[in-house]
């Protein structure tokens, strides 16, 4: 029985449809009520059991109290004025915060969810980690980030990107389900094509996943292109050599088919020299992948500077000149804190009571 963390109760946002059946009929109700559940919980994204109006109010009043509704409560918006992106704060049920964004591209809205609260991987350059691992997320708590912000914007999300706070691979039974729940038909349908899981690498997460074969694009958090610079950033290449996971995602690629996405922040003076570009060149080349080059995003804590969109582009430029593809991720929302975690930071010092909807530049 899948259940919460906080009171250990069913959590029904997260069955799948046969253990819905199987509590419903645990309930002695008939078998149909748990695709009406489903679609309550998933179609119609319901926030309440009042709302279940197909639902007997002996049944609803069960569910209410032997089960756990799990919704997020929004209580920060903020919106850039510079491009539209929105920013996400949740409050879970057990007081934890975390944030989504959403954003607004020519191809399809997207959202990128948090798949932990806080995170344990210790990237020296990301707010996420600074407070290490709140807790995991459950699959319910992943689906409402998609929910309550497709409620809030009256807007349909076609694609999800997991890339907000946590390493969705040190959450993996959760987020596999909810890959599950999120791409089926009887709930929101989001094609799988249209789902990325970005990871900092751990690499037999990563295998079991491309035997799994979820049909996600896997985007991989390299970030330098040798193993000592690489640890300088990022304590899980202490634990996993760089061949080690480069081959975990060959196996991914070979596996699926899909294509692998490289991450690379650009961090001035770390990683962003031509002998980087010419190596990094030279570590992927043969290779059926692409390339998103991040001017990492200065996080007050830390002593890292960015790099210039000029600097940027002559990265991008020696890359191409190697016969790699690369882009350079659009900045979306600086202006309203866009690295990972420091909302949910800058929150979680400065609490504020109630839901507060902030339009950049009038702050
Ligand atoms: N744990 C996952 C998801 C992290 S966030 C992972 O490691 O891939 C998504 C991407 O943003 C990762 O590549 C991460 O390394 C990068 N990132 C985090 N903080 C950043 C910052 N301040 N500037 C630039 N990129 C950052």
């Amino acid at each position: 029985m899948i259940e919460t963390y906080w009171n250990h109760l069913p959590d029904i946002r997260s069955m799948y449809l046969e253990e819905l059946e199987e509590l419903i009929l645990a309930f002695g109700e008939k078998k149909f009520r748990a695709k009406q559940l489903f679609e309550w919980l998933h179609k119609k994204r319901a926030a309440t059991f009042q709302e279940m109006s197909n639902l007997s109010a002996a049944l609803r009043d069960k569910l209410a109290e032997k089960t756990e509704l799990v919704t997020l409560k929004p209580v920060q918006e903020l919106i850039s004025q510079v491009d539209g992106t929105r920013k996400y704060l949740f409050e879970l049920a057990d007081g934890n915060v975390i944030e989504s964004v959403w954003m607004e591209y020519k191809h399809g809205n997207s959202v990128c969810i948090s798949s932990q609260a806080g995170c344990r991987m210790g990237c020296r350059f990301c707010a996420s980690t600074l407070n290490g691992l709140e807790r995991n997320l459950t699959a319910s708590e992943m689906l409402e980030q998609i929910y309550r912000i497709s409620s809030i914007t009256g807007k349909r999300v076609d694609n999800v990107v997991i890339m907000g706070s946590g390493e969705p691979m040190d959450n993996y039974d959760n987020v596999m389900r909810f890959l599950q729940l999120i791409t089926l038909p009887l709930a929101d349908g989001i094609s799988r094509r249209n789902i990325t899981l970005s990871t900092c690498g751990l690499v037999p997460r990563i295998r079991q996943m491309a035997d799994e074969n979820p049909g996600v694009t896997l985007a991989l958090s390299l970030h330098a292109a040798d193993d000592e610079t690489r640890k300088t950033l990022m304590p899980i290449a202490r634990k996993y050599a760089l061949s080690d996971v480069l081959s975990a995602c060959d196996y991914y690629f070979e596996k699926t088919g899909r294509r692998i996405s490289y991450e690379y922040s650009l961090v001035k003076g770390v990683n962003d020299t031509p002998q980087e570009a010419d190596k990094l060149s030279a570590l992927l080349k043969g290779r059926n992948c692409h390339v998103n080059l991040i001017p990492v995003n200065p996080v007050k804590e830390r002593e890292f500077e960015t790099v210039t969109r000029k600097h940027a582009e002559q990265f991008k430029n020696m890359l191409e000149k190697n016969g790699i593809n690369a882009t350079i991720r659009r900045e979306m929302g600086r202006d309203i804190q866009g690295a990972c975690g420091q909302l949910r930071r800058s929150y979680k010092t400065d609490r504020k009571e109630g839901f507060e909807c902030t339009e950049s530049g009038n702050e």
